[in-house]
């Protein structure tokens, strides 16, 4: 799915170039491809990046706060052991948490996207908005992230989606890492969950 306009929707939707703009970029504007946005650029970011040109809104995904995320997805997959693709025992997992309260558990084998086990809860809005928080800053440029490195555990991706389509991700491996610990923290604040994390987690 194409970027769409957070507003209206729409996805007549171009990019906002910054900078003095080349001829080839004059000639893209002309054309209505591409916004010119003028030669200041801010250090540090904010400024508009896309244009919708069906209601005339600019946004840019930096700015977009907790009311903006329409998913966190969190996956998981085990590297360990002897990896066989044909394998149709569980070796992948996803939580996927919306704002509505709603969060969803999958599992998965290694290589498949077929679905073995699932489960559906429902939590306070309130607890999902503190989540989304907690995520919005592991993006921040300022927060410290320690990584953790391990060969033969689980490799993990954190999703944002946001509301004009755009996805963030981070990626690492589990084991008490700064953004895997923030997730798995959450999740093991709902009990139907705490097991699941358990059982795959190397304490
Ligand atoms: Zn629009």
């Amino acid at each position: 799915m194409g970027c769409v306009c957070p507003k209206c929707k729409s996805n007549n939707i171009i990019p906002i170039m910054y900078g003095y703009p080349t001829h080839d970029a004059f000639k893209e504007a002309e054309k209505g491809n591409v916004k010119l946005g003028g030669c200041e650029v801010f250090i540090g970011g904010g400024q508009p990046d896309r244009f919708c040109k069906d209601c005339e809104t600019e946004w840019c995904v930096e700015n977009f706060l907790v009311e903006d995320i329409v998913k966190i997805r969190f996956r998981y997959w085990s590297n360990w052991g002897y990896y066989d693709p044909e394998s149709m025992e569980e070796g992948q997992w996803a939580f996927e948490v919306f704002p509505d309260g709603t969060v969803k558990y999958f599992a998965y084998p290694r290589a498949s996207r077929r679905i073995l086990d699932k489960e559906v809860v429902h939590i306070e809005i309130e607890k999902v908005m503190d989540f989304y928080q907690n995520v919005i800053w592991l993006y921040r440029p300022w927060t410290e992230i320690e990584e953790c490195r391990v060969c033969d555990g689980c490799s993990y991706e954190l999703t944002i989606t946001y509301k004009d389509n755009r996805k963030k991700k981070l990626t690492g491996d589990l084991g008490g890492g700064t953004v895997d610990k923030t997730v798995t923290d959450f999740l093991c604040t709902i009990p139907e969950f705490r097991d699941k994390l358990d059982g795959s987690e190397d304490e």
